[in-house]
Order: C-alpha cells, then structure tokens, then sequence
C-alpha cells in the first residue's frame, strides 16, 4: 500500500509537487533554468490531477504571492536598513535586483501554495489513477 514514502506538506509545497499525490512535479523545467517558467503539464503525470481545475484558477495565486512578497519585501528593506546600515536607495535597490532573480521562484512557489490550499492530499491518488 505504501509505495513512495509520504512527502510532508512542506516538502510538497517548496518541491513544487501535485497536492494530491505530493509525488507529480507542477512544473516541466527546473526554476532556476529560466526555460519556459510558466509552462505546467495539464494534469498530474503521477495521479491525472488536473491542473487547470477551473477557469482563471490561477489568478488566486496571484494574492498569495502579492500577500508574502509584500512582508517578505518589507522585512527584506527594513532588515537592509537598521541591521545592515544600509541606505534607503541602496537596499531598494538590492530588494528589486533579487526580486528579479527570484521572479520565477516567488510566481512558482505562490502557484504551488495556492494548489495546496485547494486540493487536499490524497494518498491513494496514484493507486486509483
Ligand atoms: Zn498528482
């Protein structure tokens, strides 16, 4: 019955992994390649989860990412500015140079957060399928 053992939550969510099974990869390339960011399979190829489940589905992740990036953002700046003595416009500046480095990242990891919201674990999902 136990075939793969079970990923935790967080490990799903970080591994950019289906919700259901926890084992399907949501995306086709790694993050870091920069080739095609956005492209997903359309379902899970380990328990046929679709991945469009609704019409503008994934417009939801985009507050997730609005909501963490703004904290993330703000203690980002404010870490820059009274722990490293940095000025305003330097730690802006270095918030917006690593925001462009982790752009696909934060898009990824608030799509992979929104699934996990949605979609419960499942952990026959695979055996079914
Ligand atoms: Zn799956």
């Amino acid at each position: 019955m136990e075939t793969n053992q079970n990923r935790g939550l967080m490990a799903s969510i970080f591994g950019m992994r289906c919700p259901r099974c926890r084992e399907g990869k949501l995306f086709n390339t790694p993050t870091f390649s920069y080739q095609k960011p956005t492209e997903m399979p359309s379902h899970c190829p380990s328990c046929g989860q679709n991945y469009m489940p609704e019409p503008g589905f994934w417009y939801g992740a985009m507050f997730i990412s609005y909501i963490w990036t703004a904290f993330a953002c703000l203690f980002f700046v404010g870490f820059g500015i009274f722990a490293l003595g940095m000025s305003i416009n330097g730690a802006f500046i270095a918030l917006v140079i690593t925001c462009a480095i982790f752009f696909f990242w934060i898009f990824r990891i608030s799509r992979s957060i929104w699934f996990h919201i949605y979609v419960k674990y499942d952990p026959l999902a695979k055996e079914r399928n």
